[in-house]
């Protein structure tokens, strides 16, 4: 191996000791993205875009006169797309946490970061909103590098001041909308009538958030997704080489070497004299021409082979499909693809770990349905007060209970109870209201009567039934004491 050989293998292999965005010295090395151009560029705007519009909307969208979407961990109420949960349904949202946390393993372990690239709020907000601010006020990475690099004269200064004035309003926008996802929409709302002296300390709250949203898309940004994400650590124990994820086609593209459409043309027909020149067959398809480095958000190298910090925005396909055009050659060199089958042209999706892990998804996804169907829209409680025994009124015995009853629908719901059996036995309530209110809870305490006519035993089981409108919807036991 000559000294050239050696130089090369190990400029090759620097990217092992080192992070794309941290200089030798251990500086952080800012990157200035290439705006990405293509095909996948475009089917990421489009989703974006309707991301972000259901991201807006879903606090303040009503369903059944619930909002669509509300996830208050401080009163223990959730809502999902229109659907109240209470306190005793937080198995059902446990499991859905579960569910999605399988289903995100599940893609991961077959389809790699595509959850990074293609859904994450964090990439989407920095690819798709802030960098393309900063790209309208700063210009392309070339611009933004020379101006950094340069004096505070005034250009620099009313461009980097804009730039705060804008990314410090969309963080606030976004620090509300986080905000009526956790307090509602309706209540955020109020506290904008009421305004911000009138609820101080939420406001430095949200003043915090939109501080910390600011410097994570102002400052920190890509490094969020390299050192900060816990996914990002996590997928690196899910994928292997059957993953299908943003692949280099190192067969084809190998070896790399500098040459242009000239070349490729030549190649087929250039003649001199009696000799037929052709590009060498040793070199391969990528023309090293860095396009899709200077695109890639981490400041990686694909072609160095899967990476942590490949966060799978597609930008590099674009940008190397964009060269492979322009030199005449077959598009897809950087491509979702496996190693397995760049390595040998065949790849199984289906691995046995893959099957397990659909297995686990498939279970979940039965049982969450199940309990989704089955969920009722009404739940009871019927207890014996605590503390009481029994009172004697007149010739009649009484016991005291208490009841709750949870309304998860979105309308009023009238309700009866009695007991059933067995006979000689009533209610009398202590002032509790007919109805329930859409989306309450029902407190009320009631008294049942054993009269003169009931068996006279000291204690007996009692069968409760509650109706609405004539219908049962539910039935319960309880107990009665007497001396
Ligand atoms: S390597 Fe390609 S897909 Fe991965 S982050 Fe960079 S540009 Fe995006
Ligand atoms: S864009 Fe394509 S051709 Fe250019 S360096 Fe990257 S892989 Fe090679």
């Amino acid at each position: 191996m000559s000294l050239l050989d050696i130089g090369e293998v190990e400029d090759h292999e620097r990217f092992r000791a080192e992070l794309g965005s941290i200089r030798p010295d251990g500086r952080r090395k800012w990157i200035y993205a290439r705006k990405p151009r293509g095909k996948f560029t475009n089917w990421r705007t489009i989703l974006s875009w309707f991301l972000l519009a259901f991201l807006m909307l879903a606090p303040f969208v009503k369903v059944g006169g619930h909002q669509f979407l509300l996830l208050n961990i401080i009163k223990r109420e959730f809502v999902l797309f229109g659907m109240p949960f209470w306190p005793n349904d937080f198995y059902l949202v446990a499991l859905l946490f579960l569910t999605g946390v399988i289903t995100i393993v599940v893609f991961t372990a077959t389809l790699g970061r595509i959850w990074c690239g293609w859904l994450c709020p964090q990439t989407i907000f920095l690819e798709m909103v802030f960098r393309k601010i900063e790209w309208l006020i700063e210009g392309g990475p070339k611009e933004q590098a020379q101006r950094h690099a340069g004096p505070w004269n005034w250009d620099r200064t009313w461009r980097s001041t804009l730039k705060i004035v804008v990314f410090a309003a969309i963080s606030f926008l976004i620090a509300n909308v986080f905000l009526s996802y956790i307090i509602s929409s309706d209540e955020l709302l109020q506290y904008v009538r009421n305004g911000p002296l009138a609820h101080i300390e939420l406001f430095g709250g949200l003043v915090f958030f939109t501080f910390v949203f600011f410097m994570v898309f102002y400052r920190f940004r890509e490094q969020a997704c390299l050192i900060a994400c816990p996914y990002g650590r996590f997928m690196s124990a899910l994928v292997d080489e059957n993953t299908v994820s943003i692949t280099y086609d190192y067969k084809r593209g190998e070896d790399r070497a500098k040459w242009t459409k000239a070349d490729n043309d030549a190649k087929k027909t250039a003649t001199v004299g009696s000799t037929t020149f052709s590009r060498p067959e040793s070199k391969g398809d990528c023309v090293d021409c860095h396009q899709c480095v200077t695109v890639c958000p981490t400041g990686i190298d694909i072609r160095n082979g899967i990476q942590l910090e490949c966060v799978s925005c597609t930008a590099c396909i674009d940008a190397c499909d964009e060269v492979m055009d322009k030199v005449g050659l077959e598009k897809g060199l950087i491509r979702y693809s496996s190693q397995e089958a760049i390595e040998t042209g065949r790849t199984t999706f289906f691995t046995r770990r893959i099957k397990a892990y659909l297995a686990v998804w498939l279970v979940m996804i039965s049982v969450v349905v199940t309990l989704f169907a089955i969920r009722h829209d009404l739940d009871v409680v019927v207890l014996r007060q605590e503390g009481t025994t029994w009172v004697i009124m007149k010739e009649e015995v009484a016991n005291f209970y208490r009841l709750q009853i949870i309304n998860k629908t979105g309308h009023d719901i009238p309700y009866e109870i009695h007991v059933t059996s067995p006979h000689g036995f009533v209610i009398k309530d202590l002032g509790m209201p007919s109805h329930v209110k859409p989306g309450d809870i029902l407190k009320g305490r009631f008294i049942i009567v054993r009269e003169k006519d009931a068996p006279q035993v000291n204690e007996s089981k009692l069968t409760l039934q509650l109706t609405t409108n004539g219908e049962v919807f539910h039935v319960v036991t309880t107990s009665f004491i007497a001396p």
